[in-house]
């Protein structure tokens, strides 16, 4: 048994209430291990929660990206994990830590920023609670959701042969992130703000995860916050499966090509391993993934991005011109052409 926290890591501690010494749900289609837990809901539906905890200092800067943005973004990305289980958003519930000196203007912004997604989204605050920090400021998130029962999209359901999509290209949030710790990057002033946009502003595909819930087309799905290779590694563990990526095939937009040139970077690192993304990765069957295109297309005027198919071998596989490799440790394998 290890000894401190440091050494257990998160899903070291994650495992340590996973294990025991609660009782058996009842009712319960899935707990720990998923974007959100599944519940019985009502007849014919399942309830779905999440929830997340920032803390001051760790997650965010009192001086940092503004309590406008924070208040958006912690909303925005839990609204992602109903999003990646193809749910509805139900009801959110916020309980804050706040030391004596945040200033009032500072909770209001936050408020505003909170205000302005959950409209956007369709989510109703119904409670919570509020509690004074003797130094950083803590706030956490609980939200459920509502899925028709079945309907609920989980992580371990890819088989070999599905085709893997991604409902939107990924890296420009990694961008933004790497123009925050590194301003010199030489950018023009509206490229800059798309992309510190797309790191502060995230928008869940919650409409996305919804026809693909309803439609019965996804196998497995999963939201990006770790970054595509590392979340399409959750899929396949979860599902007891390998994927093979065909690097072509990831979408690379104009905007993050023009970072990368200027940052001196491949394109591919930050949308392979950036992170923060929040678009949905899912896999859907091969001979639904027309069906699957065409019902996002016509239905919500976006296009998919197929990059890739699930394997039984375990592992991930990197392929350019016929040739695949493992990533490396980054996530990335960088090839040479
Ligand atoms: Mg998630």
């Amino acid at each position: 048994m290890v000894d401190n926290l440091e050494e257990l890591g998160e899903f070291g501690i994650i495992d340590l209430f996973r294990k025991s010494g609660f009782p058996p749900p009842e009712d319960a289609w899935a707990g720990i291990g998923d974007d959100c837990a599944v519940l019985e809901g009502p007849p014919g539906e399942r309830i779905l929660v999440t929830t997340d905890m920032l803390l001051e200092g760790v997650h965010f800067l009192r001086g940092g990206t503004g309590p406008y943005l924070l208040g958006w973004k912690s909303l925005a990305v839990n609204l992602s994990d109903l999003a990646a289980m193809g749910g509805r958003p139900w009801a959110a519930f916020l309980a804050l830590g706040l030391p004596r000196d945040l200033p009032v203007s500072y909770l209001e912004d936050f408020r505003k920023g909170l205000a302005d997604c959950a409209a956007r989204y369709g989510i109703p605050l119904l409670g919570g609670d509020t509690t004074a920090a003797r130094k950083d400021a803590a706030l956490c998130l609980t939200l459920l959701g509502r899925v028709p029962a079945g309907r609920e999209v989980y992580r371990s359901g890819a088989d070999p042969g599905d085709r893997i999509l991604l409902g939107r290209p990924t890296g420009e949030s990694a961008a933004g992130l790497a123009l925050v710790l590194d301003p010199s990057i030489d950018l023009p002033d509206p490229d800059r703000e798309a992309l510190l946009l797309a790191h502060n502003k995230p928008e869940p595909q919650l409409d996305l995860g919804a026809l693909l819930s309803l439609g019965g087309l996804a196998t497995a799905m999963i939201d990006i916050s770790d970054g595509l290779l590392r979340d399409l590694g959750h899929i396949c563990e979860e599902s007891q499966a390998g994927a093979r990526v065909e690097l072509e095939k990831v979408p690379v937009t104009p905007l993050l090509a023009r970072f990368a040139a200027a940052a001196k970077k491949d394109p591919l690192d930050p949308a392979l391993a950036g992170g923060e993304d929040y678009a949905l990765l899912f896999c859907v069957p091969p001979q639904r993934e027309e069906e699957a295109l065409e019902a996002a297309r016509r239905d919500l005027g976006i296009r998919l991005h197929p990059i890739g198919t699930v394997t039984d071998d375990p592992g991930i596989l990197l392929g350019r011109n016929g040739e695949w490799r493992k990533p490396d440790r980054t996530g990335y394998t960088h090839f040479r052409t």
